[in-house]
């Protein structure tokens, strides 16, 4: 991966060579956007860029053939620690930052990024799905965060400002980014192999909001048949919920027997549910204000159930709740 064969986000690399070669960068960035954008991507480039061996920070053009590049690109390198979201937990844990309990402040990411740099340049951090990080965690971070070691750079990625604790915000220099444009999607679409052909793929990057995530949903066609089916019966009056709570409890199961992923697929139909009341709003703005009222319930109730996803056990009752209600707008 170079800077070249990344897509957009043009303004942010601009930004942060500047801030190199006027040798004014920060030690700590929170990186806000939609998920699966190029921001991860984009901290990985510019921590190999800050590391390779063969050409200067400033020229903002590693290598990619250097030992370090090299480690880079397969995330081995010892001066940059990347901690995510485990794929069975909910949340960064409170380890991933100081240590397990046997082991408390002598490993994790505070620890390790006070170590002297391999390079002798710097350590870099990158700490994906920084929205998760509850509050124990992000008491672990301050300290880190407040006095980060000479030259270090920690790179937060998260999707929504709101999302992050003050305590974090305040910390932080904040760097957006915005979706990307339906032609990049489009290229990059393609260049992952999640769709052949070229003219639907232009098609389907117009409704993905510029995320390589929702791309690959809509190129999914048992999953756009299953959005249209929703459509239809929230469309019905009176809708039949309970017949509706079973075919999207149904979906959910269909992806596995797994917390996270069946998560993540009933987070995905709530929000489809949002998109349709989002789409029957704007078709009625200024022409029937009662139905505008009403959709809008139906948004608010879908915004609530997405944030009680990730707290819920068996989110069964969560989706006959969520249906009722909302059959009831
Ligand atoms: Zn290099």
């Amino acid at each position: 991966m170079d800077w070249q064969s990344l897509l957009g986000h043009d303004r942010q690399r601009i930004w942060f060579q500047n801030a190199i070669q006027n040798q004014r960068l920060a030690s700590t960035f929170l990186f806000v956007g939609p998920s699966a954008i190029g921001k991860r991507t984009f901290a990985k480039l510019l921590a190999q860029t800050l590391l390779c061996t063969t050409s200067e920070p400033s020229d903002f053009k590693p290598c990619g053939r250097c030992e370090t590049c090299v480690q880079m690109n397969a995330g081995t390198h010892p001066d940059l620690i990347q901690i995510a979201k485990q794929p069975d937990k909910t949340a960064l844990s409170i380890d991933q930052f100081i240590g397990s309990d046997e082991h408390r402040m002598r490993e994790g990411l505070c620890y390790e990024i006070r170590m002297k740099p391999y390079s002798n340049r710097r350590k870099i951090a990158i700490i994906d799905d920084a929205d998760t990080i509850g509050e124990e965690g992000a008491n672990s971070l301050l300290k880190t965060l407040e006095e980060p070691p000479p030259g270090s750079v920690i790179i937060l990625i998260s999707t929504s400002l709101q999302r992050q604790l003050p305590t974090i915000r305040s910390r932080c220099q904040v760097v957006r980014f915005q979706p990307l444009s339906s032609e990049n999607l489009t290229t990059l679409a393609l260049r992952h192999q999640l769709i052949s052909d070229h003219e639907q793929a232009e098609r389907i990057s117009k409704h993905a909001h510029g995320s390589l995530a929702e791309f690959a949903i809509y190129a999914d066609e048992s999953l756009r048949e299953f959005q249209q089916e929703m459509r239809t019966q929230l469309t019905y009056r009176p809708m039949d919920f309970v017949k509706f709570a079973k075919a999207v409890q149904g979906n959910v199961e269909s992806v596995g027997t797994e917390s996270q992923p069946r998560r993540e697929r009933l987070k995905l139909l709530i929000d489809f549910a949002q998109q349709h009341f989002r789409d029957v709003m704007s078709n009625n703005l200024g022409k029937d204000p009662m139905l505008v009222d009403r959709t809008l319930r139906g948004i608010k109730r879908c915004l609530e159930a997405k944030e009680h996803v990730d707290r819920m056990v068996a989110p069964a009752a969560l989706i006959e709740a969520w249906a009722a209600d909302i059959a009831s707008i």
